[in-house]
């Protein structure tokens, strides 16, 4: 028997979710919600009695393209409700479409909840409230983003983060383990631990302790860390576990161990920003410290396997000849796996706008060059030095077979992290093989940014 989902009279919502992981997490959050309430989702404008569209702001070019998705919405939907980081300014999302019928912030749950109910009051049908419902996943089944905690206590000078989102706001440990559980249950293989400043997880309250299964856990990274790690799948095996926007403070040598017993994905994401420590200074970064490059040695030795991706940004104001010399200089000694690149952008509201020296284009366009000339290279050679071995790839998609019956995927290592990293294309794979398999791969040829191989 075929049950429909959507009873006659059901309202539908449409969501747009653009910027990060996070605020992914928050469109997710919205959704569940929503549907608790008794609405259906709407998979295009055209069935959607309101559309919402939760906004990136943090970028000029973001918030250009959250403009111009709220104008694609309310040309293609007409009914619009925004809400996200660009939801903060919410005069400028009205002075270019004064037709949306509300704008919230970025986690008013409650207010963009609201909206949606005084714009498509849900129907009153006698069922919907009780039926159980799973959460909304807008990320595919096999592969989670776990938010353990909201805002930031930094000042970065090139970011309204703080100022958008408040200072941090840790969740319990036990909330976040909970819903791990209740995912790894669900199907996912890999979770991707994120907030702002990960290693900052649980500052704010102390490292209040909780109890989870008869014993007390921290609210610290390294605790959660280790608990996930004790989550096993539907197969018996830890999911993959990483760790994202973690700043070098001396107790993420911590966590290393950990990924050298197999409790945590070998993989950390830094956001470096620079290596030039006047720069860094004037970027105002955290854990801004001389001895990274020892300490990354440090954990090759416990790990070697470990993967570091990072991100810089060149062309920040101040930032001399010599000081993105040092940047390249200790890029070439750091040796990090994946590494992405940004022009300095002045963002509206950042102290970093009342700079002097500001860098021009011209410069900063070449120095991105450079940086990426250099980073792709070390990424290749990295590489190239996988050929002939074996490594685990999680599978996120499988094609059809080609004229001579050969099928293709696609997967990640552990050294690639879904949509910010490099992929592992798959020759030839079984027709039984599905997307959150983990399969062990024999690596067979590598471009700057890709592995190519088989099941081996
Ligand atoms: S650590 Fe710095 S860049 Fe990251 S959210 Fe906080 S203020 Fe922004």
């Amino acid at each position: 028997m075929t049950v429909s989902t959507t009873l006659p009279d059901q309202k539908k919502v449409g969501m747009v979710s653009l910027g990060c992981p996070k605020a992914l997490v928050d469109s997710e959050r919205i959704l569940t919600r929503l549907r608790a309430d008794g609405y259906a989702m709407s998979p295009d404008y055209a069935g959607a009695d309101v559309v919402l569209v939760n906004t990136c702001g943090f970028l000029d070019s973001a918030k250009e393209e959250s403009l111009a998705a709220i104008g694609e919405a309310i040309a293609e939907n007409g009914r619009v409700i925004v809400t996200g980081c660009m939801g903060e300014e919410a005069d400028a999302i009205r002075a270019a479409h004064p037709q949306v019928l509300a704008v919230t912030g970025a986690h008013q749950y409650e207010q963009v909840v609201e909206a949606v109910h005084e714009h498509a009051p849900p129907s009153q049908g006698p069922f919907i409230d009780l039926i159980p419902q799973p959460d909304v996943k807008l990320t595919p089944r096999h592969y989670s983003y776990l938010k353990i905690s909201e805002g930031c206590n930094h000042s970065c000078a090139f970011c309204i983060i703080p100022d958008l989102r408040g200072k941090l706001a840790s969740r319990r440990v036990d909330a976040v383990l909970r819903e791990a559980e209740k995912l790894v249950a669900a199907g996912t293989k890999e979770l991707l631990v994120i907030s702002q400043d990960t290693s900052a997880y649980g500052v704010d309250t102390r490292h209040e302790e909780r109890d989870w299964k008869g014993h007390p856990v921290r609210a610290h990274m390294t605790d959660l860390a280790r608990e996930l790690g004790q989550l096993r799948t539907s197969e018996g095996v830890p999911p993959w576990v990483r760790l994202h926007y973690v700043y070098p403070y001396p107790h993420v040598d911590a966590v290393i161990p950990l990924m050298a017993e197999g409790l945590l994905t070998p993989y950390l994401d830094i956001p470096f920003q620079h290596a030039s420590p006047k720069v860094l200074k004037a970027m105002r970064r955290p854990a801004n410290e001389a001895k990274v490059l020892e300490r990354l040695k440090g954990w090759r030795e416990i790990c070697p396997e470990i993967a570091v991706r990072s991100s810089f940004v060149v062309g920040f104001p101040g930032e001399t000849e010599e000081d993105f010399a040092y940047l390249l200089e200790w890029l070439e000694q750091a040796q990090l796996d994946r590494v992405g690149a940004f022009r300095f952008e002045p963002v509206e509201g950042a102290a970093a706008n009342a700079l002097p020296d500001p860098v021009p284009e011209e410069v900063k366009e070449e120095r991105y060059a450079r940086v990426m000339e250099l980073t792709e290279r070390i990424s290749a050679e990295k590489l190239q030095a996988k050929i002939g071995k074996t490594l685990p790839v999680i599978i996120d998609d499988v094609g059809e077979a080609d004229e001579d019956g050969d099928i293709g995927a696609t997967g990640r290592s552990q050294a690639d992290a879904p949509e910010i990293d490099g992929a592992v294309y798959l020759r030839n794979v079984p027709e039984t093989l599905a997307s959150g398999d983990i399969v062990q791969v024999q690596v067979e040829d590598a471009d700057a940014h890709d592995l190519f191989g088989a099941i081996g």
